[in-house]
Protein backbone atom coordinates (compact mmCIF):
# COMPACT_ATOMS: atom_id res chain seq x y z
CA UNK A 1 0.00 0.00 0.00
CA UNK A 2 1.24 3.50 -0.89
CA UNK A 3 2.38 5.82 1.78
CA UNK A 4 -0.78 8.59 2.36
CA UNK A 5 1.96 11.25 3.05
CA UNK A 6 5.20 11.30 1.56
CA UNK A 7 7.71 10.80 4.22
CA UNK A 8 10.31 12.75 2.36
CA UNK A 9 10.03 16.51 0.69
CA UNK A 10 12.45 15.70 -1.71
CA UNK A 11 15.28 13.04 -2.33
CA UNK A 12 18.45 13.13 -4.33
CA UNK A 13 19.58 10.12 -5.61
CA UNK A 14 23.01 10.55 -6.70
CA UNK A 15 24.19 7.86 -9.14
CA UNK A 16 21.35 5.57 -11.00
CA UNK A 17 22.19 2.50 -12.17
CA UNK A 18 20.72 -0.75 -10.83
CA UNK A 19 20.34 0.42 -6.59
CA UNK A 20 19.77 4.12 -7.68
CA UNK A 21 16.80 2.93 -10.49
CA UNK A 22 15.69 0.54 -8.35
CA UNK A 23 15.23 2.91 -5.39
CA UNK A 24 13.23 5.59 -7.75
CA UNK A 25 10.93 3.32 -8.73
CA UNK A 26 10.08 1.69 -5.38
CA UNK A 27 9.50 5.20 -3.96
CA UNK A 28 7.23 6.30 -6.76
CA UNK A 29 5.39 3.05 -6.24
CA UNK A 30 5.15 3.51 -2.98
CA UNK A 31 4.66 7.63 -2.35
CA UNK A 32 7.74 7.80 -0.15
CA UNK A 33 9.14 10.99 -1.82
CA UNK A 34 7.02 14.45 -2.51
CA UNK A 35 9.97 14.90 -5.72
CA UNK A 36 12.76 12.99 -6.63
CA UNK A 37 15.52 14.53 -7.72
CA UNK A 38 18.51 12.74 -10.10
CA UNK A 39 22.38 12.86 -10.83
CA UNK A 40 24.58 10.75 -12.61
CA UNK A 41 28.09 11.24 -13.80
CA UNK A 42 27.24 10.94 -17.49
CA UNK A 43 25.36 12.33 -19.90
CA UNK A 44 24.27 9.32 -21.58
CA UNK A 45 22.61 7.51 -18.01
CA UNK A 46 21.43 10.82 -17.31
CA UNK A 47 19.31 11.01 -20.34
CA UNK A 48 18.29 7.31 -20.06
CA UNK A 49 16.96 8.34 -16.54
CA UNK A 50 14.64 11.25 -18.07
CA UNK A 51 13.62 8.76 -21.14
CA UNK A 52 12.83 6.24 -17.88
CA UNK A 53 10.95 8.70 -16.35
CA UNK A 54 12.79 7.61 -13.14
CA UNK A 55 12.47 11.17 -11.07
CA UNK A 56 11.25 14.48 -11.53
CA UNK A 57 14.39 16.18 -12.51
CA UNK A 58 18.05 15.75 -13.99
CA UNK A 59 21.45 17.12 -13.26
CA UNK A 60 24.48 17.12 -14.68
CA UNK A 61 26.02 18.08 -11.31
CA UNK A 62 25.60 16.00 -8.00
CA UNK A 63 25.49 19.60 -6.02
CA UNK A 64 22.63 20.85 -7.95
CA UNK A 65 20.46 17.50 -7.10
CA UNK A 66 21.22 17.55 -3.60
CA UNK A 67 20.29 21.15 -3.30
CA UNK A 68 17.74 21.69 -0.53
CA UNK A 69 16.91 18.10 -0.19
CA UNK A 70 15.33 16.24 2.63
CA UNK A 71 17.32 13.02 1.78
CA UNK A 72 20.35 12.15 -0.26
CA UNK A 73 21.03 8.65 -0.98
CA UNK A 74 24.78 8.25 -2.86
CA UNK A 75 24.45 5.07 -5.72
CA UNK A 76 28.12 4.88 -7.07
CA UNK A 77 30.72 2.80 -6.85
CA UNK A 78 32.29 2.34 -3.17
CA UNK A 79 35.59 4.42 -4.27
CA UNK A 80 33.61 7.53 -6.11
CA UNK A 81 31.67 7.91 -2.38
CA UNK A 82 33.98 10.88 -1.43
CA UNK A 83 34.41 12.12 -4.45
CA UNK A 84 30.57 12.49 -4.58
CA UNK A 85 30.32 13.53 -0.94
CA UNK A 86 32.67 16.53 -1.42
CA UNK A 87 30.80 17.53 -4.54
CA UNK A 88 27.62 17.73 -2.96
CA UNK A 89 28.94 19.37 0.70
CA UNK A 90 28.97 22.75 0.31
CA UNK A 91 25.13 22.45 -0.95
CA UNK A 92 23.96 20.42 1.88
CA UNK A 93 20.68 21.90 3.64
CA UNK A 94 20.93 21.95 7.25
CA UNK A 95 19.43 18.76 8.76
CA UNK A 96 19.83 16.65 5.83
CA UNK A 97 19.83 12.98 6.03
CA UNK A 98 22.97 11.51 3.68
CA UNK A 99 23.23 7.67 3.34
CA UNK A 100 24.58 5.49 1.05
CA UNK A 101 23.94 1.84 -0.39
CA UNK A 102 27.84 0.63 -0.94
CA UNK A 103 28.73 -2.85 -0.09
CA UNK A 104 31.83 -2.06 2.06
CA UNK A 105 30.98 0.43 5.19
CA UNK A 106 33.90 0.97 7.10
CA UNK A 107 36.27 2.76 3.90
CA UNK A 108 32.73 4.12 2.31
CA UNK A 109 32.57 6.18 6.02
CA UNK A 110 36.27 7.07 6.31
CA UNK A 111 35.82 8.76 2.63
CA UNK A 112 31.69 10.33 3.15
CA UNK A 113 32.04 11.15 6.94
CA UNK A 114 35.18 13.95 6.92
CA UNK A 115 33.78 15.87 3.29
CA UNK A 116 30.07 16.55 5.29
CA UNK A 117 29.18 19.27 7.30
CA UNK A 118 28.14 18.98 10.53
CA UNK A 119 24.84 20.08 10.37
CA UNK A 120 23.73 17.15 8.40
CA UNK A 121 23.05 13.36 9.65
CA UNK A 122 25.14 10.63 7.93
CA UNK A 123 23.45 6.98 8.32
CA UNK A 124 25.52 4.20 6.03
CA UNK A 125 23.59 1.55 4.80
CA UNK A 126 23.70 -1.24 2.34
CA UNK A 127 20.63 -2.81 1.18
CA UNK A 128 21.51 -6.93 0.79
CA UNK A 129 19.60 -6.96 -2.28
CA UNK A 130 21.02 -6.63 -5.79
CA UNK A 131 21.75 -8.32 -9.46
CA UNK A 132 24.25 -9.22 -12.15
CA UNK A 133 22.94 -6.06 -13.93
CA UNK A 134 23.99 -2.43 -13.80
CA UNK A 135 22.39 0.74 -15.20
CA UNK A 136 19.01 2.19 -14.62
CA UNK A 137 17.50 0.32 -16.94
CA UNK A 138 18.42 -2.92 -15.06
CA UNK A 139 16.16 -1.70 -12.11
CA UNK A 140 12.70 -2.55 -10.57
CA UNK A 141 10.73 -1.60 -7.40
CA UNK A 142 10.62 -4.80 -6.06
CA UNK A 143 14.73 -5.35 -5.55
CA UNK A 144 14.54 -4.78 -2.08
CA UNK A 145 11.39 -6.50 -1.02
CA UNK A 146 12.00 -8.94 1.74
CA UNK A 147 15.56 -8.43 1.53
CA UNK A 148 17.60 -6.94 4.80
CA UNK A 149 18.96 -3.73 4.48
CA UNK A 150 22.14 -3.08 7.46
CA UNK A 151 22.70 -0.03 8.53
CA UNK A 152 25.96 0.84 10.28
CA UNK A 153 25.82 4.55 11.87
CA UNK A 154 29.16 5.34 13.53
CA UNK A 155 28.89 6.32 17.51
CA UNK A 156 26.58 9.41 18.13
CA UNK A 157 24.77 9.70 14.82
CA UNK A 158 21.45 11.52 15.63
CA UNK A 159 18.62 8.67 16.58
CA UNK A 160 15.90 10.32 14.72
CA UNK A 161 18.10 10.30 11.46
CA UNK A 162 18.58 6.88 12.06
CA UNK A 163 14.61 5.83 12.48
CA UNK A 164 13.61 8.00 9.75
CA UNK A 165 16.63 5.95 7.27
CA UNK A 166 14.92 3.36 8.97
CA UNK A 167 11.28 3.64 8.32
CA UNK A 168 12.72 4.79 4.50
CA UNK A 169 13.94 1.62 4.00
CA UNK A 170 10.50 -0.37 5.26
CA UNK A 171 8.53 1.35 3.26
CA UNK A 172 11.23 -0.19 0.28
CA UNK A 173 9.69 -3.32 1.59
CA UNK A 174 13.25 -4.10 3.52
CA UNK A 175 13.51 -5.74 7.16
CA UNK A 176 16.47 -2.90 8.73
CA UNK A 177 19.66 -4.32 10.81
CA UNK A 178 21.51 -2.08 12.87
CA UNK A 179 25.22 -3.14 12.65
CA UNK A 180 29.11 -2.01 13.66
CA UNK A 181 31.10 -1.21 10.22
CA UNK A 182 33.91 -3.39 10.81
CA UNK A 183 31.61 -6.06 11.78
CA UNK A 184 29.59 -5.76 8.51
CA UNK A 185 32.53 -5.94 6.31
CA UNK A 186 33.56 -8.79 8.14
CA UNK A 187 30.04 -10.42 7.32
CA UNK A 188 29.88 -9.15 3.92
CA UNK A 189 33.36 -10.20 3.31
CA UNK A 190 32.14 -14.21 3.75
CA UNK A 191 28.97 -14.28 2.55
CA UNK A 192 29.20 -11.85 -0.62
CA UNK A 193 32.40 -10.80 -1.34
CA UNK A 194 34.29 -14.44 -0.99
CA UNK A 195 31.39 -16.60 -3.46
CA UNK A 196 32.25 -13.72 -5.95
CA UNK A 197 35.80 -14.00 -6.12
CA UNK A 198 35.96 -17.99 -5.96
CA UNK A 199 33.11 -17.21 -8.90
CA UNK A 200 35.30 -14.84 -10.47
CA UNK A 201 38.05 -17.28 -10.06
CA UNK A 202 36.39 -20.69 -11.16
CA UNK A 203 35.20 -19.26 -14.41
CA UNK A 204 38.91 -17.82 -15.00
CA UNK A 205 40.50 -21.24 -14.58
CA UNK A 206 37.64 -22.82 -16.63
CA UNK A 207 38.72 -20.31 -19.28
CA UNK A 208 42.16 -21.15 -19.25
CA UNK A 209 41.78 -24.66 -19.45
CA UNK A 210 43.95 -26.00 -22.52
CA UNK A 211 42.27 -29.67 -22.42
CA UNK A 212 38.70 -28.90 -22.43
CA UNK A 213 37.73 -25.99 -25.44
CA UNK A 214 35.44 -23.40 -24.27
CA UNK A 215 32.52 -24.83 -26.65
CA UNK A 216 32.83 -27.70 -24.16
CA UNK A 217 32.61 -25.63 -21.05
CA UNK A 218 29.51 -24.16 -22.75
CA UNK A 219 27.45 -26.92 -23.78
CA UNK A 220 27.70 -28.55 -20.56
CA UNK A 221 27.50 -25.97 -18.38
CA UNK A 222 24.71 -26.87 -16.52
CA UNK A 223 26.34 -29.27 -14.70
CA UNK A 224 27.38 -26.82 -12.04
CA UNK A 225 29.50 -23.97 -13.99
CA UNK A 226 26.65 -21.93 -15.37
CA UNK A 227 25.81 -21.07 -11.71
CA UNK A 228 29.19 -19.44 -10.86
CA UNK A 229 29.05 -17.35 -14.64
CA UNK A 230 26.55 -15.45 -13.37
CA UNK A 231 27.96 -13.74 -10.42
CA UNK A 232 30.77 -14.02 -12.14
CA UNK A 233 29.17 -11.58 -14.76
CA UNK A 234 28.80 -8.83 -12.15
CA UNK A 235 30.04 -5.29 -12.53
CA UNK A 236 34.09 -5.40 -12.51
CA UNK A 237 33.74 -1.63 -11.62
CA UNK A 238 31.81 -2.48 -8.24
CA UNK A 239 33.75 -5.96 -7.41
CA UNK A 240 37.37 -3.63 -8.04
CA UNK A 241 36.29 -1.82 -5.56
CA UNK A 242 35.23 -3.85 -3.23
CA UNK A 243 38.19 -6.06 -2.82
CA UNK A 244 40.58 -2.59 -2.77
CA UNK A 245 38.01 -0.98 -0.01
CA UNK A 246 37.26 -4.46 2.02
CA UNK A 247 40.75 -5.55 1.35
CA UNK A 248 41.68 -7.22 5.09
CA UNK A 249 38.66 -8.68 5.55
CA UNK A 250 38.33 -10.10 1.76
CA UNK A 251 41.95 -11.59 2.56
CA UNK A 252 41.65 -12.75 5.92
CA UNK A 253 37.99 -14.95 4.28
CA UNK A 254 39.93 -16.01 1.33
CA UNK A 255 42.97 -17.20 3.74
CA UNK A 256 40.40 -19.07 5.62
CA UNK A 257 39.17 -20.66 2.32
CA UNK A 258 42.28 -22.03 1.01
CA UNK A 259 43.14 -23.55 3.87
CA UNK A 260 39.22 -25.42 3.91
CA UNK A 261 40.45 -26.22 0.48
CA UNK A 262 43.48 -27.79 1.30
CA UNK A 263 41.75 -30.00 3.89
CA UNK A 264 39.07 -31.22 1.49
CA UNK A 265 41.71 -31.92 -1.06
CA UNK A 266 43.55 -34.10 1.50
CA UNK A 267 40.10 -35.75 2.33
CA UNK A 268 39.87 -37.14 -1.58
CA UNK A 269 43.67 -37.35 -1.59
CA UNK A 270 43.22 -40.09 1.48
CA UNK A 271 40.11 -41.30 0.03
CA UNK A 272 37.93 -40.38 3.62
CA UNK A 273 34.62 -40.78 2.29
CA UNK A 274 33.44 -40.79 5.66
CA UNK A 275 34.50 -36.57 5.65
CA UNK A 276 33.52 -35.89 2.88
CA UNK A 277 29.68 -36.94 3.82
CA UNK A 278 29.40 -35.06 6.46
CA UNK A 279 31.02 -31.74 5.11
CA UNK A 280 28.65 -31.94 2.69
CA UNK A 281 25.54 -32.70 4.39
CA UNK A 282 26.62 -30.00 6.71
CA UNK A 283 26.70 -27.73 3.51
CA UNK A 284 23.26 -29.14 2.54
CA UNK A 285 21.78 -28.29 6.14
CA UNK A 286 23.29 -24.69 5.37
CA UNK A 287 21.26 -24.16 2.11
CA UNK A 288 17.94 -25.39 4.08
CA UNK A 289 17.99 -22.64 6.34
CA UNK A 290 18.48 -20.18 3.80
CA UNK A 291 15.52 -21.76 1.82
CA UNK A 292 13.24 -21.50 5.26
CA UNK A 293 14.37 -18.24 5.49
CA UNK A 294 12.86 -17.00 2.86
CA UNK A 295 15.89 -16.11 1.31
CA UNK A 296 16.68 -18.01 -1.66
CA UNK A 297 14.35 -17.10 -4.83
CA UNK A 298 14.89 -20.14 -6.37
CA UNK A 299 13.40 -22.27 -3.80
CA UNK A 300 9.37 -23.36 -4.91
CA UNK A 301 7.09 -20.01 -3.93
CA UNK A 302 9.13 -17.49 -3.92
CA UNK A 303 7.76 -16.15 -7.12
CA UNK A 304 8.96 -12.14 -7.09
CA UNK A 305 11.18 -11.91 -9.32
CA UNK A 306 13.00 -13.85 -12.30
CA UNK A 307 16.56 -12.08 -11.26
CA UNK A 308 18.85 -13.47 -8.55
CA UNK A 309 21.10 -12.10 -6.31
CA UNK A 310 24.03 -10.24 -5.55
CA UNK A 311 25.08 -8.86 -2.06
P1 LIG B 1 25.62 0.62 -11.44
O1 LIG B 1 24.36 0.03 -11.89
O2 LIG B 1 26.88 0.30 -12.19
O3 LIG B 1 25.47 2.23 -11.40
C1 LIG B 1 26.55 3.01 -10.95
C2 LIG B 1 26.15 4.47 -10.87
O4 LIG B 1 27.29 5.16 -10.36
C3 LIG B 1 25.85 5.10 -12.22
O5 LIG B 1 24.93 6.16 -12.07
C4 LIG B 1 27.22 5.64 -12.64
O6 LIG B 1 27.16 6.79 -13.45
C5 LIG B 1 27.78 6.09 -11.32
N1 LIG B 1 29.25 6.07 -11.31
C6 LIG B 1 30.06 5.08 -11.73
N2 LIG B 1 31.35 5.42 -11.53
C7 LIG B 1 31.34 6.65 -10.95
C8 LIG B 1 32.35 7.54 -10.52
N3 LIG B 1 33.65 7.22 -10.61
N4 LIG B 1 31.97 8.75 -10.00
C9 LIG B 1 30.67 9.08 -9.90
N5 LIG B 1 29.65 8.27 -10.30
C10 LIG B 1 30.00 7.07 -10.82
O7 LIG B 1 25.94 0.27 -9.90
P2 LIG B 1 25.00 -0.30 -8.76
O8 LIG B 1 24.91 -1.76 -8.93
O9 LIG B 1 23.77 0.51 -8.68
O10 LIG B 1 25.92 -0.05 -7.49
C11 LIG B 1 25.93 1.18 -6.81
C12 LIG B 1 26.41 0.96 -5.39
O11 LIG B 1 25.55 0.03 -4.77
C13 LIG B 1 27.82 0.40 -5.26
O12 LIG B 1 28.49 1.07 -4.22
C14 LIG B 1 27.62 -1.05 -4.86
O13 LIG B 1 28.66 -1.50 -4.02
C15 LIG B 1 26.30 -1.00 -4.12
N6 LIG B 1 25.49 -2.22 -4.18
C16 LIG B 1 25.37 -2.88 -5.35
C17 LIG B 1 24.60 -4.04 -5.39
C18 LIG B 1 24.45 -4.81 -6.68
O14 LIG B 1 23.99 -5.94 -6.66
N7 LIG B 1 24.80 -4.28 -7.82
C19 LIG B 1 23.94 -4.48 -4.23
C20 LIG B 1 24.05 -3.73 -3.06
C21 LIG B 1 24.84 -2.59 -3.04
P3 LIG B 1 27.23 6.80 -15.06
O15 LIG B 1 26.47 5.61 -15.56
O16 LIG B 1 26.56 8.10 -15.37
O17 LIG B 1 28.69 6.76 -15.40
Amino acid sequence: MPLSQPMFDRVALIGIGLIGSSLARVMRRENIAREIFISTRSKDTLERARQLELGDAYFAMASEAAKDADLVVISVPVGASGSVAKAIAPNLKSGAIVTDVGSTKTSVIAQIQPELPENVHFVPGHPIAGTEYSGPDSGFAALFEDRWCILTPPDGTDENAVKMLANFWHACGSDVELMDAAHHDQVLALVSHLPQLISYNIVATASDFEDVSKAEVIKYSASGFRDFTRLASSDPTMWRDVCLHNKEAVLEMLARFSEDLSSLRASIRRGDGDSLFDLFSKTRSIRRSIIEAGQDIDAPNFGRTPMDEED
